[in-house]
């Protein structure tokens, strides 16, 4: 045990990592942090918080960090570090070469559910407006974008209903594709006590999760439904509301398109939607999928809490809005104890997809055809923008393996670690001509970069994080910039060296900015979140000074609630005699997605690998013991990963982690993604397994 001291001063700001946005004390000694301890005032967290924020500030001063910027002509050439002024100069000289050879389009920009609204802004304005394309996209492609068009398509609204505190008023839960316990671990801890206070509880996940049974929890139904089922149980559920007359017929004729829920009531009851029609199709039994559905439609105020196991489907928005469904068809959306509640995986996807980080909407989700908008956008940044929209993260994959796509900006994301099918990503980013990464670290994707740009880490920045519901929260710096800039300070840098005029003197400016520019932002400013106690939940604006913490109250933000038929449609990732189990994946509490920062503090030493979880059954006729290196083999690629036979996951499904960049989860998993939005099937990849060791 180090004995660091006591603090001389602390400063209040946000926890960089998942969706919940936990308010931390930075306990600082001179310029040092000492000690991160949860903030007692923190409304996402109220004085809790888990292993990884505590012990967060590990990262940010860890020796691996790049603190010079540096240059190369070729992926294969040395680094050579050189000064800010020669980095950015070089990359807008390379970024204009490539739209003067190969059009405007050529370039585009990525940014991060990691990175602040100010941030994240910034980028989408850089590329719209410097670069002149809407060739942006956020990495909350690769997670919840199906919950974006989901809830827009049936609520109105691309967010969460509901506060975190909401949970507290409830009767019935359904998690569904969620692992609260290791992903989001203070909400957890709040749902797990209202679950000792008698709520029920109805876990739908492939796998056993901690909430499916523990010491002072037992779910009272778990459906473990085969991975790719999601549309199909809920659809069953469905059934089951409508043919027993189990509908809130009062709230729906009130509230809802009456013609839209006619059509979803014929639809669903339909003999192929019984359960009797989807118990084989999901692998449940037909009881155990009406017994949830009359639990949740009959037992007071129900909530349904969903996760990326619900969103990284080839029908993950039609999953969303089969949950909407649901909730809508019960009378369960609109007040305190109810609600649509996507647990996100980041720290800032929810704000990263609110300032419009994608290539068709601007900030407040309003799309880049409509000439009012873009004409308002137009006046403010002082440059004609375009009206189509640019390229999705996959696309501009697939345009730079055809030659048409040459430039990329990408800050704070690793997106060759992250994204799926590795090898084709690889390919993708080697294709390029101008690749300038902004990060902490040398991450997998440096490996294809010209350009490297020295991040700062959360401790380093001012600005604000957007959590799972809608909490605008206060990120403030706690140290000076590493690398003596902090990442807006770049973007701002690199928009100036493309000849486009972006200067601020604070963040706080860039937030002013957006609330000029955002309807569910006007009334959003650093005094009005100081005046709130250090947070603020949207849309925050005249109707709503103080923020608006349940939302849908008397009426959908579209006006009626609207029901989307959600017909199941098998993903084509299907199971063979070659690749006869099917791979899901999933968190661990103490690493946090690439691992990228988590590996560089002291959770590291909690586990040290990616594991793959294997049933006795599927082990034995393989010859595979717990600690055996075992091969993953899947139509895309190859992996080896130590195995651990466990009943946690069904005969005929596999899991594993992705925090490993050595694991490289993301080699075998493939190309398929959600039909609306591109965002990656990573949760069924089926796979063969052989052993290749043992220990
Ligand atoms: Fe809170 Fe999530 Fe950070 Fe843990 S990782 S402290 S739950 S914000």
């Amino acid at each position: 045990v180090i004995d660091l001291g006591q603090p001389e001063h602390a400063v209040i700001t946000t926890c960089a990592y998942c969706g919940v946005g936990c308010g931390f004390k930075a306990e600082m000694k001179g310029d040092k942090v000492i000690r991160m301890t949860p903030w007692k005032d923190g409304k996402a967290n109220r004085g809790h918080a888990c292993v990884k924020g505590r012990f967060a500030w590990g990262y940010a001063t860890h020796q691996d960090r790049i603190l010079n910027p540096m240059i190369r002509k070729k992926i294969t050439d040395p680094w050579q570090e050189v000064s800010w002024e020669e980095a950015l100069n070089y990359a807008a000289s390379e970024f204009r070469r490539i739209q003067d050879q190969h059009g405007r389009d050529a370039v585009g920009g990525i940014t991060s559910s990691r990175c602040t609204n100010e941030e994240t802004y910034l980028v989408q304005k850089l590329v719209r407006a410097a670069f002149g394309t809407n060739n942006v996209d956020t990495c909350a492609r690769v997670c919840h974008s199906p919950t974006g068009y989901g809830l827009k398509m049936t609520l109105g609204e691309s967010a969460g209903t509901q506060t975190f505190d909401s949970v507290m008023h409830t009767d019935v839960v359904i998690v569904i594709g969620a692992n609260p316990s290791a992903a989001h671990p203070v909400f957890a801890s709040r749902l797990k006590r209202r679950l000792r206070q008698g709520a029920r509880l109805i876990v739908i996940d492939p796998r056993q999760t901690e909430l499916v049974s523990s010491p002072h929890i037992q779910a009272d139904y778990h459906l473990p439904l085969r991975p790719g089922t999601n549309t199909a149980i809920l659809t069953a559920m469905a059934h089951v509301i409508v043919t027993e007359n189990l509908v809130n017929e009062s709230y729906v004729a009130e509230r809802c398109d009456t013609a839209a829920f006619e059509e979803w009531r014929q639809f669903v009851s339909q003999p192929q939607n019984s359960p009797e029609a989807m118990a084989e199709i999901c692998g449940v039994s037909a009881d155990d999928i009406r017994g949830a559905a009359r639990l949740y439609a009959t037992g007071g105020n129900g909530s349904i809490y969903y996760g990326l196991g619900v969103t990284e489907h080839s029908q993950g928005s039609t999953t969303v809005m089969a949950i909407a469904n649901l909730a809508m068809a019960t009378g369960n959306v609109g007040r305190e104890g109810v609600g649509v509640n996507p647990l996100r995986g980041q720290n800032n996807v929810q704000g990263s997809c609110d300032m419009g980080s994608f290539p068709h909407e601007f900030p407040g989700y309003r799309h880049v055809s409509d000439t009012s908008v873009r004409q308002q956008f137009e006046q403010a940044w002082g440059v004609p923008l375009q009206s189509e929209p640019g390229l999705r993260i996959p696309n501009m994959f697939e345009a730079a393996l055809s030659g048409s796509f040459k430039g990329l900006y990408c800050q704070g994301e690793d997106i060759v670690q992250s994204d799926p099918n590795t090898q084709h990503v690889a390919a993708a980013m080697a294709a390029m001509e101008c690749v300038v990464v902004q990060d902490l670290f040398l991450n997998e994707t440096a490996k294809y970069a010209h350009v490297f740009l020295p991040g700062s880490s959360f401790l380093e920045k001012d600005g604000t994080f957007t959590n799972a519901e809608r909490r605008i929260s206060r990120v403030r710096k706690v140290m000076e910039p590493k690398a003596g800039m902090a990442d807006w300070e770049v973007t701002c840098a690199l928009a100036r060296a493309l000849g486009y005029p972006m200067s601020y003197d604070h963040p706080s400016q860039i937030m002013d900015e957006i609330a000029r520019l955002t309807p569910t932002f006007t009334g959003v400013s650093y005094q009005r979140i100081q005046e709130l106690g250090g947070s603020v939940q949207w849309p925050c604006n005249e109707q709503a000074p103080d923020g608006t913490p349940t939302m849908h109250i008397d009426q959908f933000v579209r006006g009626k609630g609207r029901f989307m038929l959600t017909q199941y449609v098998p993903t084509e990732e299907r199971s063979s005699r070659k690749f006869p189990l099917l791979l899901t994946t999933g968190r661990i509490l103490s690493q946090y997605n690439v691992g990228a920062q988590t590996r560089r503090t002291e959770n590291v030493a909690w586990h040290a690998e990616d594991l793959l979880e294997i049933h006795p059954a599927d082990a034995e006729d393989r010859g595979i013991r717990s600690g055996d290196k075992v091969s993953v083999k899947s139509r895309a690629g190859e992996t080896v990963l130590r195995a651990t036979v466990t009943e946690r996951v069904q005969p005929g499904v596999v899991y594993t982690t992705f925090h490993f960049p050595e694991s490289g989860a993301n080699v075998v998993t493939t190309n398929n993604s959600d039909w609306a939005t591109n965002c990656p099937e990573y949760k069924v990849t089926a796979v063969q397994i052989q052993r290749v060791t043992s220990d």
